[in-house]
């Protein structure tokens, strides 16, 4: 039998060896079963860490992403969370392990996929999380202000409105770019203009 739970805690040891995650991130990497939100034929490489197919031409990112990305937005509990790109849902458990699943609100642009990350994540313990299917681009108004608001696909910028709807002093981060991107941090200033920041260079699928 397949012992998960040491499959996991080996990747998260892996992931540990890097200097810039925090114990705060690797619990929550520890806590959130990868295998249950990949494809049933993916399960066997759920705690590799590489990106995965899931379905729609989409993938979830590697798990160090996942992890580099919880830790740029420096996540607190009870913080109020944008995800944009539901995917499988994966990012959104971890995101909920620090800020809380009442607290994380995620748009995804294809229904289907919408509707499987919602049950997933309720099979999972997850279901507090609220999933919207729809364009992420407008972000979630009725939820605004958000603490923070992270993007899983790539655009061009930050869409206007999800800067909007974040609080002055709140982070928005993503991947910017066309083909190959950069994760860029930027502190929304009190006046809506950003204060940038680039990080490494990163590949996602494209926002629609
Ligand atoms: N965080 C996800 C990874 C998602 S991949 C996970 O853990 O599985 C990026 C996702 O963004 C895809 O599911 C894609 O359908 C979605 N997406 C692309 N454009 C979008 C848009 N305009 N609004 C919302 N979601 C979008």
């Amino acid at each position: 039998m397949t012992d998960w739970t040491d499959r996991r805690a080996a990747m998260v040891d892996a992931l540990a060896t890097r200097d810039d995650l925090t114990e705060q991130t690797l619990a929550a990497m520890r806590a959130v079963p990868r295998h249950e939100f990949v494809p049933r034929g993916s399960r066997r490489a759920a705690y590799k860490d590489t990106p995965l197919p899931i379905g729609k031409g989409q993938t979830i990112s590697a798990p160090h992403m996942v992890a580099l990305m919880t830790e740029l937005l420096e996540l607190q509990s009870g913080d109020t969370v944008l995800e944009i790109g539901t995917g499988c849902g994966y990012h959104a458990a971890v995101t909920a392990e620090v800020v809380g699943a009442e607290n994380v609100y995620s748009v995804e642009y294809h229904d289907r996929l919408a509707a499987k990350a919602r049950e997933t994540l309720a099979s999972a313990g997850y279901g507090a999380i609220s999933v919207r299917a729809g364009d992420g681009k407008q972000g979630w108004s009725e939820h605004a202000p958000f603490d923070r608001a992270y993007l899983t696909c790539a655009a061009s910028a930050f869409p206007q409105a999800v800067i909007e709807q974040v609080r002055p002093g709140g982070i928005l981060l993503g991947p910017l770019g066309d083909r190959r991107q950069t994760l860029v941090r930027a502190r929304r200033r009190a006046d809506g203009s950003l204060d940038r920041e680039e990080h490494s260079r990163v590949r996602f699928v494209p926002l629609k």
